[in-house]
Order: C-alpha cells, then sequence, then structure tokens
C-alpha cells in the first residue's frame, strides 16, 4: 500500500512511515478486512466511510506535520485517521457526533496502545477550543464554507485541512463535487489555497449542513 501512495504522489516519508505503523485492518469490520489496505473507503456504521489511504495521507501531508504540537481532527469516525496523526503530533484531540463510533475508535485505539489521541463527541464544527490553539485542524467531511470556529482555533502558521462545497451531497452524490482547500494562519491574517477535487460525507452541525 506504501508503494501505491507513492506512486499516487504522497512525498512525505514522515506520513508514509506513520501510514505504514497504522494497522488498517484493526479500523474496519471483520468481514471487511481483505479489503482494509485496497485504497478505497469502506463502511464503518452509521452511514458513514473509513477515508481512503490516499485521502488520510493527502491531508496529513498538507498539514506539514513534523511530529511536535497538537492537531485537532473533526470526524473521528473508525479512529483510522486519528491514529495516523497520532505518529505525526504529540497530541491528537478528535471530535465525533455520533456516540457509537467514538466510542468504538477509542476502544480500537486503545488496543492498539496508542494513548496520544483524545476524544470528544460533539458537534465537531465548532471545533474544540479547550486545547487550542492547533498546529494542524483537519477535517474529514465535507462543509459549505471553512468553520469560522476552525480558523480561530489555528496557531499562527498553523494549517487546516477541509473539503468544501459539493451541496452536503457527499459519496452518494456524483463525482469529486469538493474542492480541498488548505488555510494557513498567518498572523492577524489567513492564506487559502485550493488542493484539487475530493469526495466526503457531509460536516453536519452549526457549521456544516443541517442533519
Ligand atoms: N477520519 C475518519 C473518517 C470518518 S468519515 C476515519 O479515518 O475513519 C467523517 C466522519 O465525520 C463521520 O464519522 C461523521 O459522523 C463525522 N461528522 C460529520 N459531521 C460532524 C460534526 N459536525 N462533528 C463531528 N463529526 C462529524
Amino acid at each position: 500500500m506504501l508503494q501505491a501512495l507513492e506512486e499516487k504522489g504522497i512525498g512525505s516519508r514522515r506520513v508514509l512511515d506513520a501510514i505504514g505503523q497504522v494497522p488498517r485492518e484493526a479500523f474496519v469490520d471483520e468481514a471487511l478486512r481483505a479489503k482494509a489496505y485496497s485504497d478505497a473507503a469502506l463502511p464503518i456504521g452509521e452511514r458513514q466511510t473509513i477515508s481512503q489511504p490516499w485521502i488520510v495521507a493527502r491531508m496529513a501531508e498538507l498539514l506539514d506535520p513534523d511530529g511536535s504540537g497538537r492537531a485537532l481532527e473533526i470526524g473521528t469516525g473508525s479512529g483510522y485517521q486519528a491514529a495516523v496523526l497520532s505518529h505525526l503530533f504529540e497530541q491528537v484531540y478528535s471530535v465525533e457526533r455520533f456516540p457509537s463510533l467514538s466510542r468504538r475508535a477509542r476502544e480500537t485505539i486503545r488496543a492498539l496502545g496508542i494513548e496520544n489521541v483524545h476524544f470528544k463527541i460533539f458537534d465537531g464544527s465548532y471545533g474544540w477550543s479547550e486545547f487550542a490553539p492547533y498546529g494542524g485542524i483537519v477535517v474529514a467531511a465535507s462543509a459549505p464554507e471553512v468553520p469560522p470556529p476552525l480558523v480561530e482555533q489555528l496557531d499562527d502558521g498553523g494549517r487546516l485541512v477541509i473539503p468544501v462545497g459539493g451541496g452536503g451531497s457527499g459519496p452518494s452524490g456524483d463525482g469529486d463535487d469538493q474542492t480541498l482547500v488548505r488555510v494557513i494562519r498567518e498572523g492577524p491574517g489567513v492564506r487559502r489555497e485550493e488542493h484539487g477535487r475530493c469526495r466526503f460525507v457531509p460536516l453536519v452541525g452549526r457549521f456544516g449542513w443541517t442533519g
């Protein structure tokens, strides 16, 4: 799988090493284990999916991690991406709106012996202000626009990576209808970049889509 990710353009050795340290099969149902190392999104319950390894790697790379600092993840889902981030940041704070998914992710991550991931069940479009500012924020669901609280919780020089647009249709919609946006905080201002098309389930919440 690592070679496939490299061939698809993932250049960060640090990110590839982190992906290599996380057994993806631990995050999917037994029936799907055979598919765990294919580069595809898979169902995890509550009509949600574990993200495709390529996009997990790409988003992690866009955070420019140096192994230190705090990261915030919105959309814990299976916990797979949080586990990858746990090897790229000192502490990872992960927010999920479905209690069942958050609890299962916590169990999986604890069973792997990972101790620097912290979980909260909440509407993550508000962020998690208690531990702000963050060096990196990654949103694993698409929003109509960048939620202002997330920008406020970014550290100076910090990066926020989020899929934007798409009408809230999620994976059942047509095509890659969202744009992967990166916001970099620069003092009082921000820089906004676009990094291609992508497809995520909708961010449902106050600064997301209505559920
Ligand atoms: N990072 C996950 C991908 C999960 S898919 C993984 O590696 O498995 C996106 C997740 O975002 C879903 O679990 C969904 O329930 C969650 N989500 C959607 N809107 C949310 C919100 N407002 N706050 C927190 N989580 C949200």
